[in-house]
């Protein structure tokens, strides 16, 4: 296949008059088919549930985003069954058709990116430079991943001894459930799904039941860009009722996960447990949280630290896996820092995120709102709330407003994935005692060094414990192909989406020696 070379997609341009007309419009659009009804999609075919899922609006709760199918451990029995049968051709098909496949599904996501941007907005309480960033990526996985499948399609070179040919190469592995988390809805439901079904899988996609209207915006785009039937069945359920079902069956050949580590480790644990009539140990793709750091020394462009802080700490509210969620400040810039970062958080735009200007919506569910509020009365108590308030009345949207605690390194504020706008402020004496708190945690996602400095930026490109580093900028929006992306620690099994290695996790690697 002749393909230009890969690239990721352009953000969207917001100052472009026309980009905003278009944002608008699309908006108005999706507003008018709001409340429809998306029921299941097994083996091609529409398959209607007792019961739905109801998906609300977090920045207007009382508004219907719309209602999926549910499913029960009858309609995910369904659709493992397809699954299964559908693997016989599909894993047959070229490598060639399946990376078509996905690049004609980039292709539509790129023609329906504004429409796909106002349901971020309308389900996901996305701003709309947060919703482009997301469906951007969901469109870098497409193409990424379908060129990836062309340079692994016929294996890779290894040696062989003379008088003998050793080849190495790889094949599908069977049936994946993709499980995806709501906080990136297009974009890691798209990326781990894509990433199953090039590779020559067929696949129970459950995507959150948050934000169950864009999973089904997205099977759309991969039924119109031509997938067959049945390699991707569209199966939106609660992760109580069909979860385990889904994970323990002995037709799943592995599970691609991303979500909390309280859940990642229940599929871990019963996917480790062998079933009548199971032929494998099934394969675990776990990615889950993060509690990310990021270090300030006193060598620092302390302006641009502060201004690189908000955007890691509250872009999309702070529920991303790797949002900052505390800042470790070195003991002689630290109030310094501190007062810039308290300024610059307390000018950000906070509403409803139809609105251009608005920099931070609500988050994404009740169960979320009285989390966060929760954690608000914890760090109130462990140390000195320096900006914010207590949260309003949730039944006018799933707003907190951008808080700022200082606070002792094992608070529990600081400790603890919170998944919401709240930032922890530590004192360090020196780098040495900053990066001991930085790494004096359970996850290991994300995590920043701002320095001049270039023995700390060599110490910490070695012993800061995340699977993703940055020096001197944000720790978020990692691209891919160029940041790929995964953790260490509890935060994950290291799988690093949108990165060479992601591909072979779906597939089994042959070895076939021939002797002359
Ligand atoms: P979650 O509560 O663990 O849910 C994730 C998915 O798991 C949802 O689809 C959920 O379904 C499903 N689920 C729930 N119980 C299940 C069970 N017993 N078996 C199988 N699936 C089950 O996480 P979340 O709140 O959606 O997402 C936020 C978390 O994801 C945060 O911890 C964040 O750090 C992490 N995250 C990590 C990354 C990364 O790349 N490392 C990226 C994004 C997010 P329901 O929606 O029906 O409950």
């Amino acid at each position: 296949m002749g393909l230009i070379p890969y690239k990721n997609e352009p953000y969207l341009d917001w100052a472009d008059e026309s980009n905003q007309r278009a944002m608008r419009r699309a908006l108005e659009e999706v507003e008018g088919s709001l409340g429809k009804s998306y029921p299941l999609i097994i083996g091609g075919k529409r398959v209607e549930t007792d019961d739905e899922i109801e998906s609300v609006n977090p920045s207007k709760p009382s508004q219907v985003v719309g209602r999926t199918g549910r499913a029960t451990e009858r309609e995910a029995d369904m659709a493992l069954e397809t699954a299964t049968s559908t693997f016989q051709y599909w894993s047959k098909t070229a490598p060639e058709a399946r990376a078509r496949i996905l690049l004609r599904a980039a292709a539509s996501m790129r023609r329906r990116k504004f429409e796909m941007l106002a349901w971020e907005v309308h389900e996901g309480g996305k701003p709309w430079a947060e919703a482009d960033a997301q469906v951007a990526e969901a469109i870098d996985f497409l193409e990424y991943y379908a060129r990836e499948m062309l340079r692994l399609k016929d294996g890779v070179d290894i040696y062989s001894v003379p008088g003998e040919e050793s080849r190495y190469f790889y094949q599908p592995m069977g049936v994946g459930v993709i499980i995806a988390p709501w906080n990136f809805p297009t974009a890691i439901l798209t990326g781990m799904s894509s990433a199953a079904i090039v590779t020559g899988n067929t696949i129970v996609m459950k995507p959150s039941e948050y934000t169950s209207v864009i999973g089904a915006k997205v099977a759309e785009i991969f039924e119109e860009a031509g997938l067959p039937p049945g390699v991707l069945s569209f199966c939106p359920g609660y992760g109580s009722e069909i979860g385990d079902y889904l994970v323990r069956d002995a037709r799943t050949r592995f599970v691609s996960f991303t979500g909390s580590v309280a859940t990642g480790l229940r599929i871990n644990e019963l996917a480790a447990r062998q079933i009548e009539n199971q032929g494998w140990i099934k394969r675990v793709i776990v990615e889950t949280g993060g509690k990310d750091a990021m270090i300030i020394d006193d060598s620092a462009d302390l302006d641009a630290a502060a201004d690189d802080i908000v955007k890691s700490a509250y872009g999309y509210s702070g529920q991303k896996c790797s949002a900052a969620s505390r800042a470790i400040l070195h003991h002689d810039i630290y109030d310094d820092v501190l007062k810039r970062v308290v300024e610059k958080a307390k000018a950000l735009k906070v509403g409803i995120p139809e609105a251009a200007d608005v920099k931070m919506g609500p988050v994404i569910s009740e169960p979320q709102f009285e989390k966060v509020s929760g954690y608000i009365e914890t760090g109130k108590s462990e140390g000195e709330r320096v900006l914010g308030e207590d949260p309003g009345d949730s039944e006018n949207g799933y707003f907190v407003p951008p808080t700022v605690f200082e606070v002792e390194p094992k608070a529990r504020v600081a400790q603890e994935e919170i998944f919401g706008p709240i930032l922890s402020v530590i004192d360090a004496r020196d780098f040495d005692e900053a990066l001991r708190i930085a790494n004096d945690n359970p996850y290991g996602l994300t995590g920043g060094v701002y320095s001049k400095n270039r023995d700390h930026l060599e110490r910490a490109r070695h012993e800061f414990k995340a699977g993703n580093v940055y020096f001197n900028r944000t720790i978020t929006g990692a691209l891919v192909g160029v940041q790929p992306f995964g953790g260490f620690g509890l935060s994950g099994t290291d799988s690093k989406a949108g990165g060479p290695d992601y591909l072979p996790l779906h597939m089994l690697a042959r070895t076939v020696v021939e002797r002359f």
